[in-house]
């Protein structure tokens, strides 16, 4: 029954709160859909079956890229394309912009949103294809046997389940501590990248801190970062269309010849992006040079553990925070 989808009840509230009366009032049968380019998936693979789907993405107040005094606000339904177009992202958060424009195709990038692209589901290909594995609510993980397919699985940090988040603009937010607004039930909170992104050990039915009644409404990136060297870098099977194997992004400050301040995430490699303190650490204070990029290839991937495809994960986290180090050079 593929690409035949199941029929539901849609919904186009007119504002941030018909929509959270709306996912209130259908809790576990509501579906929050933006642009629509992960949970279609879903829903042609008949995998996932919401009655009632919610469409914000025609809400006016989640969309749009503002400069503020401190930070700069990316409403949640802001497509991909707008982010890569710009002005004011590509002058502060260049990073941000490289990681977008390496995200799918430009045509998927139209619709799709940031909102969508930090809240999109892992594409473990068992769970995807509807296998009852722990994360669907089963009693075991298909990625991690000795003969399962686990080439894009993690290295880090596993607990029963091995997936990791396919975001390629989830590593360059944390870089940048950037903050996203989530809206429930009237209520505003406010979670750090870093913490937004969970792990199955918190919660293996999710991959992220939103929960059913949550609408992630902006994102903030503090302009403490603005004009910071950065580095981007996405590694995939193919050039365009396709997830990251492994991906890096890296800001930075220099001052004197010497790195002062820096942040460095790599995604594919644990279910959440993984911040690489251990780098950053040996970074801090030293000159960026042929020295530095061999200390950091070298710690780069410490405690890494490899399922039976993915061994080549390690030395590609190592090349990738070298080649980051070298940049700066
Ligand atoms: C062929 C293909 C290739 C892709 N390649 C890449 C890639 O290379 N890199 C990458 O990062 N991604 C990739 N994607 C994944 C993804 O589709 C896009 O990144 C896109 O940004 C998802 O956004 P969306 O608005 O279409 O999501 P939707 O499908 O609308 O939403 C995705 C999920 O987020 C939830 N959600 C959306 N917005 C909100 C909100 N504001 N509040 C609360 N929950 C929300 C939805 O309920 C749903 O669970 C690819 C997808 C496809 C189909
Ligand atoms: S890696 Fe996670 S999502 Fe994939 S089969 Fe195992 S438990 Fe399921």
């Amino acid at each position: 029954m593929s690409d035949y989808m199941h029929s539901f009840e849609l919904f186009e509230p007119a504002s941030i709160g018909d929509a959270s009366k709306l996912i209130n009032k259908f809790g576990k049968d509501g579906w929050i859909i933006a642009g629509g380019k992960d949970s279609l998936d879903w829903f042609k693979d008949r995998n996932k079956r919401p009655k009632a789907v919610i469409n914000i993405a025609n809400l006016k107040e989640l969309r749009g890229i503002k400069d503020n005094k401190d930070y700069v606000s990316i409403g949640s339904v802001t497509t991909l394309t707008e982010m890569e177009d710009s002005k004011l992202l590509k002058k502060h958060f260049p990073v941000l912009i490289d990681a977008v424009s390496r995200i799918a195709s430009p045509q998927i990038r139209n619709a799709g949103t940031l909102g969508g692209n930090v809240a999109q589901d892992t594409r473990c290909t068992y769970y995807r294809d509807g296998f009852p594995c722990y994360r669907a609510g089963g009693n075991t993980c298909y990625a991690n046997t000795p003969t399962a397919m686990n080439r894009e699985h993690a290295v880090f940090d596993v607990a029963r389940c091995v997936a990791v988040t396919p975001s390629d603009t989830a590593p360059a937010l944390v870089a940048l501590e950037a903050e996203m607004v989530i809206s429930s039930k009237g209520k505003t909170r406010k979670v750090m990248a870093e913490e937004f992104f969970i792990g199955p050990a918190t919660d293996i039915t999710r991959m992220t801190a939103l929960k059913k009644n949550d609408i992630l409404v902006e994102i903030r990136i503090p302009k403490k970062w603005a004009g910071a060297k950065y580095y981007f870098e996405k590694v995939a099977d193919r050039q365009t269309w396709d997830f990251s194997l492994v991906n890096i992004a890296m800001v930075a400050k220099t001052s004197g010849g010497k790195i002062s301040e820096v942040r460095m995430a790599c995604g594919g490699v644990q279910c959440t992006p993984r911040r690489m303190t251990n780098v950053e650490d040996l970074l801090k204070g030293e000159s960026a040079g042929p020295e530095m990029e061999k200390l950091a290839k070298r710690v780069a991937a410490q405690g890494a553990k490899a399922l039976n495809y993915n061994h080549f994960k390690i030395p590609l986290m190592g090349n990738l925070a070298a080649r980051a180090v070298r940049s700066m050079a």
